[in-house]
């Protein structure tokens, strides 16, 4: 895919999409807003099971300047792919395909929650990687929700922002996600972590200074290709359900006790997705305590922990995924593991603060080795969330 590449490349810079706005509809945007991409430092397919998350907020985001427009119309324009697409009222329905259906989705979600909005002309552009598992898509539709709801007068709450952000990728787009990385995107303040309960959907932001404690975030994209991602994604899903129904309990989030409730599941590859989500669940709360203690350095085994759960019970990572978290931790990594869905996708490793730049260069080096691609790396810093910048 040639553009996920090309995403890289464009600026972030928000004078300069001033510029490019002006260029391409001859006059000023009313404003500019930011949403932010975001990666998930603990809490792995624990969402679908009312369980609990903990993502941050990249700097890398969505920018989008925007202004009214009187025909009722919306225009938009992706830098990233150099690409304009209008719609109308009539145009907004359910299903529509092409990436402005992430767009269009925002709107139609307003609409549908009874919001009156104006039509208006919207330039992006981003520097999230795109399809990597950090939510391209879930900026993108926070970036327009924040633009649209300021730019029409809208009051609408931060969680109610995220729930109708989701919506327009479940409903609209057709994609079946959380509402994790919504949240996130909407919710994340900087320099802290956002600890979430997908059940009660209370969000807690926790102190997350990483380099107070001389250390830094890796994140590092495999760029191995997902494509085993949705139907795998189903497979657990049901695992789950079915699972949290031989139990009798509502979803797993309500085992608390791992041992007894395997010793009640006949099934050992079922046994082993329980046992996956319960200690995962159990390993988002402790990694709250210890950042609330201020002992950063003690989220490694956590993650280390994460990481191998993810391998053997759930079974959900890849040898490229595998390989770069061996080499993270050989490297000088003090943990990792992978984040996302799983099969592909980025890893996170927690470094000494300066290293992340060599340890991702000893990781590319495996994977030439090894014969995969290159991975792209950087340093993630926990950053603010949706919000308004001119
Ligand atoms: P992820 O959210 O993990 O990055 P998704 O497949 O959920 O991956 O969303 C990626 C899709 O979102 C892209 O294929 C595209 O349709 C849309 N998208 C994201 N960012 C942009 C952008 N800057 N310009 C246009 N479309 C975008
Ligand atoms: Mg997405």
């Amino acid at each position: 895919m040639a553009w996920p590449d090309t995403v890289r490349r464009v600026s972030n810079d928000a004078d300069a999409l001033v510029e490019a706005f002006h260029a391409q509809t001859d006059r000023r945007p009313a404003g500019v807003w930011a949403a932010p991409g975001r990666v998930n430092l603990i809490g792995e397919h624990t969402d679908y099971n009312d369980g609990y998350v903990m993502p941050f907020a990249l700097a890398q985001r969505v920018l989008i300047a925007a202004a009214p427009r009187q025909d009722g119309s919306w225009s938009v324009t992706s830098l990233n792919n150099h690409s304009t697409e209008t719609f109308e009222s009539a145009d907004l329905q359910p299903g529509m395909t092409g990436w402005q259906a992430y767009v269009a989705g925002v709107v139609w979600a307003l609409e549908e929650a009874g919001h009156r909005l104006g039509g208006a002309d919207l330039v992006l552009s981003s520097d999230v990687p795109v399809g990597a598992g950090l939510s391209s898509s879930a900026a993108l539709e926070c970036a327009v929700l924040t633009a649209l709801a300021d730019l029409n007068d809208l009051d609408i709450a931060g969680l109610e922002r995220a729930k109708l952000a989701r919506r327009s990728e479940n409903a609209f787009v057709g994609a079946p996600t959380g509402l994790m990385d919504q949240a996130a995107s909407t919710l994340c303040t900087a320099g802290n972590a956002l600890f979430f309960d997908c059940r009660t959907t209370e969000a807690e932001q926790v102190r997350f200074d990483t380099s107070s404690a001389g250390l830094e975030i890796l994140v590092l994209d495999t760029k191995t290709p997902h494509a085993l991602v949705d139907s795998e994604y189903a497979a657990r899903r049901a695992s789950c359900e079915e699972a949290a129904r031989l139990l009798g309990v509502p979803a797993l989030r309500d085992v608390s006790d791992v041992d007894t409730a395997l010793q009640q599941l006949p099934d050992p590859v079922i046994q082993r997705r329980v046992r996956h989500v319960v200690t995962e669940n159990a390993r988002v709360l402790e990694a709250v305590s210890v950042l609330r203690a201020g002992r950063i350095a003690d989220l490694a085994p956590l993650l280390d922990a994460s990481h191998a759960s993810m391998r053997d019970d759930f079974e959900i990572t890849v040898p490229p995924v595998d390989l770069a978290v061996e080499v993270a931790r050989g490297s000088g990594a003090l943990g990792a593991r992978m984040t996302g869905g799983g099969f592909g996708g980025c890893i996170i490793a927690l470094v000494p603060a300066g290293e992340a730049e060599r340890i991702g260069r000893e990781i590319a080096k495996s994977f030439a080795t090894a014969g995969y691609g290159p991975p792209v790396h950087f340093t993630a810093v926990p950053s603010a969330g949706a919000q308004r910048l001119q």
